[in-house]
């Protein structure tokens, strides 16, 4: 990295390092928003590391003026963050109807079968692939955290534990594994070296196979002003022009795109190999292209409204928290989602405006929320301590959230939704 004095003008930072853009190289000048600072959102803290101090990193999202990939700098090495994973993608029912829906969608379409042969990166806990291993496809999961790897293979999903990138895959085709349908699932945004992983991705592809990477989409992140969902394990946010130009870059052609309600409104996007005549190409493909250049995503100006309206959200819930607390009412948190560290550090928000927060997942139970130090209970919790308040901090799965917490109205509590604007329900 070398050093230089960038000039100081709308938009742009001034800085002594250079900092380049994690797909075309070109420096990165303009600010997308700059969220503070905050810890790694996934470090919960088990009562042991109370008396330990905390590693903050900021959180200062740019936007690459060549590419337009908006992006995080890269702080802490992949294994730091993912080696020790607590994320358990099985814990939402929500989630998994969608991945249900999903495996039965690709085996039709695509024509899978016994004869076929699925690849999923960052597999987790085996979550999706059980499907296609319960329809009879044959898989192989790759995943990079070893305790959540051992959660699949129990549920009977065959998983690697590695890193996935160009090397990975060579290997695996080497073996002649490669595969006609290759998942990417909410992985891309989390990727460091995000050529070495598209490169890996284009070679684990068989040559009529079909590639498919499910990631938010920018421009509902913009629109829906769910500037929470930045955090340091999403290294970049993805337009469908700037996930078109990266995997063109790689050999890969997108031949159908679908939206998505998941994570506050998703992409699932197909490739296939630029060569592939087997795939032809949709028309909605145009369509989003159309929706995002009407939103102003194919120039850097589109960008700018985004930090004026997460500093709105800012003060807007600090000041019911204010007036509630002041007021005497108790507040407790549902979820602890990785996206509540963003929102808890940019707005201020301690255990003292927030008394404590429950998760369906026992691996986070008894533990604490990353820097907030906000404890994590069972969600009994809030049977047991009737708060005024619950607000929701995995707002995506808000309308499952409160069908199961209907009966926080028998004591006249009330539902709390930050993004994308202060609610009251
Ligand atoms: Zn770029």
């Amino acid at each position: 990295m070398t050093s230089s004095l960038l000039q100081k003008s709308d938009g742009v930072v001034s800085s002594t390092a250079a900092r380049a853009c994690r797909f075309c190289g070109a420096t990165l000048r303009r600010t997308f928003v700059d969220l503070g600072m905050s810890p790694l959102c996934e470090s919960y803290l088990s009562p042991g590391d109370l008396s330990r101090g905390e590693v903050y990193y900021p959180l200062h999202v740019y936007l690459c003026d060549k590419c337009l990939l908006v992006q995080l700098e890269e702080f802490e090495s992949p294994e730091a963050i993912f080696s020790d994973y607590a994320y358990f993608a099985s814990y939402s029912d929500t989630w998994l109807k969608h991945c249900e829906k999903y495996c039965i969608e690709m085996k039709e379409r695509f024509k899978l079968g016994g004869g076929s042969f699925v690849a999923e990166v960052a597999s987790n806990d085996g979550y999706l692939l059980q499907y296609f291993v319960r329809e009879g496809v044959p898989v192989l999961g790759i995943e990079p955290a070893a305790n959540v790897a051992k959660a699949a293979v129990e549920k009977g999903v065959p998983t690697l534990v590695r890193f996935f990138g160009a090397k990975t895959a060579g290997e695996l085709a080497a073996e002649g594994r490669t595969a006609d349908l290759v998942i990417g699932n909410n992985v891309l945004a989390q990727v460091p070296d995000l050529n070495d992983f598209v490169g890996g991705l284009q070679i684990l592809l068989k040559p009529n196979g079909v590639l498919t990477l499910e990631f938010p989409h920018l421009l509902r992140t913009i629109e829906h002003n769910e500037f929470d969902t930045i955090y340091h394990e999403h290294f970049s946010y993805f337009s469908l022009i700037s996930t078109v130009k990266i995997l063109e870059a790689h050999g890969l052609r997108v031949f159908d795109v679908e939206e998505l309600k998941s994570h506050g409104g998703s992409l699932r996007v197909f490739a296939c190999h630029a060569d592939s005549t087997a795939h032809r190409l949709m028309p909605n493909v145009q369509k989003v292209l159309q929706d995002e250049v009407k939103a102003g995503l194919d120039k850097p100006e589109g960008y700018e409204s985004f930090a004026e309206q997460a500093r709105k959200v800012k003060w807007e819930l600090v000041d019911f928290l204010l007036k509630a607390r002041g007021q005497g009412k108790t507040v407790a948190g549902y979820g602890a989602p990785g996206k509540s560290a963003t929102l808890l550090h940019y707005c201020g928000i301690g255990k003292d405006m927030i008394d404590y927060t429950v998760d369906r997942s026992p691996h986070k139970q008894g533990r604490y929320l990353p820097g907030s130090r906000i404890p994590i209970f069972a969600p009994e919790h809030i049977q047991e301590t009737k708060p005024d308040y619950v607000i929701i901090l995995p707002w995506n799965l808000k309308d499952e959230i409160m069908a199961q917490l209907d009966y926080i109205r028998n004591w006249g509590g009330r539902f709390v939704l930050p993004i994308p604007k202060m609610m009251i329900l």
